[in-house]
């Protein structure tokens, strides 16, 4: 049985092989359990073989003899349900285009984000699940290129595939870190602090790095970028309580680490409000020039300060 990847399972047991366990710790036949629970002996077996749909009325039977609650049955069935058909769309999408092609699929694999596909429709739901997506559409409006500002559009699907897979890691990465609430003025003083420790080795100094952040309502990410995007780091919102800022190339000397992290920081505390989705990424060489200026600016004016504290 497949267990999922590594940051959320993509297997959904249906409720019928919670049913087998129970019958099977009560040495109860599906045909004696269909009469305790005035069903019929198909639709028992129906449900065991994950095929008929459970009800209401059946869940509070169930829990009535089983001494498990309805609403956990109800949950596990809308569970296995709501799996069923995005399996149905994964099946429609990869019977009509080339969708996931366009994704670092091995590469994800390797990293542990999805589990190797068995098929080309076994990949495209790999991926939706992966982007906690029902449609290409749905994923179109969140992570294509249209929702990108800021950044260097990419020029090619593939290119847009890459970067919002490398960004979906952060945001699974970021589940992992829940702090404060986002403020700018704590994170403003994490800044201060994280500006003091610059001078150690980043390996050294990054968990307290990852904890200023954290206790200011900002994820602090390191996710190496797939391959031919160079990406040095980027910084959003995810909601009105949380910012991300994403570095890539783990190997980048740490000068050019922390100028990138503090830029980042600066799109944050300058350009970003929860709604307008805007996702900052470096280097930024061919638009907005002004909000990048603002940024180095920033950054400039900031490390000036801090160095003749
Ligand atoms: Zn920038």
């Amino acid at each position: 049985m497949a267990i999922g990847n590594k940051y959320r399972p993509d297997y959904v047991a249906p409720p019928g092989l919670i049913l087998r366990e129970h019958l099977e710790a009560r040495g109860q036949s599906p045909e004696e359990f269909a009469r305790d629970c005035d069903r019929s002996p198909e639709f028992i077996r129906g449900l065991l073989a994950g095929e008929s749909a459970l009800d209401e009325a059946t869940a509070q039977r169930f829990e009535d003899l089983l001494n498990l609650r309805a609403y956990i049955w109800l949950r596990c069935e809308a569970g296995y349900r709501r799996h069923l058909s995005r399996q149905a769309e994964a099946r429609r999408v990869a019977a009509t285009s080339n969708w996931s092609e366009s994704f670092p699929i091995k590469e994800l694999v390797k990293r542990g984000a999805i589990e190797k596909p068995e098929s080309e429709a076994d990949a495209v739901f790999r991926l939706l699940h992966f982007f906690e997506v029902w449609t290409p559409a749905e994923w179109q409006e969140m992570y294509g290129a249209g929702s990108v500002i800021y950044s260097r559009l990419p020029q090619c699907s593939g290119e847009t595939a890459r970067l919002a897979a490398w960004r979906r890691i952060g945001e699974l990465e970021a589940e992992w870190q829940r702090g404060s609430d986002y403020n700018a003025a704590s994170f403003l003083d994490a800044l201060t602090r994280i500006r003091r420790l610059t001078g150690q080795p980043p390996v050294a100094v990054w968990p307290q790095a990852v904890q200023l952040c954290n206790d200011a309502g900002v994820v602090l990410t390191l996710v190496k970028p797939f391959a031919a995007l160079d990406l040095r780091g980027s910084a959003w919102r995810l909601s009105s309580r949380q910012a991300i800022i994403q570095l890539g190339n783990p190997r980048q000397p740490a000068g050019r680490l922390w100028q990138t992290f503090f830029h980042a920081a600066a799109h944050l505390l300058l350009h970003s409000n929860p709604c307008d989705g805007n996702f900052f990424i470096d280097p930024d060489s061919r638009q907005n020039a002004d909000v990048e200026n603002e940024a180095n600016r920033w950054v400039s004016d900031f490390l000036l300060a801090a160095a003749s504290a």
